[in-house]
């Protein structure tokens, strides 16, 4: 499993990366507008963590 864990303690977790890419990409700009512009798929890769399922 790929996760990331947002600092608000959401949690997005999925075996694609990319589909954790696109959900916490979706969660910061529902929940960090503030953030939306500085957070790419790019930075938002540099952020998972691979966890056991
Ligand atoms: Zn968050």
């Amino acid at each position: 499993m790929n996760q990331v864990m947002c600092e608000c303690g959401f949690a997005a977790r999925a075996t694609q990366e990319d589909q954790v890419v696109t959900d916490v990409l979706a969660h910061v700009r529902a929940d960090h507008p503030d953030l939306a512009g500085d957070v790419t798929p790019d930075v938002v890769r540099g952020w998972i963590e691979v966890v056991p399922d």
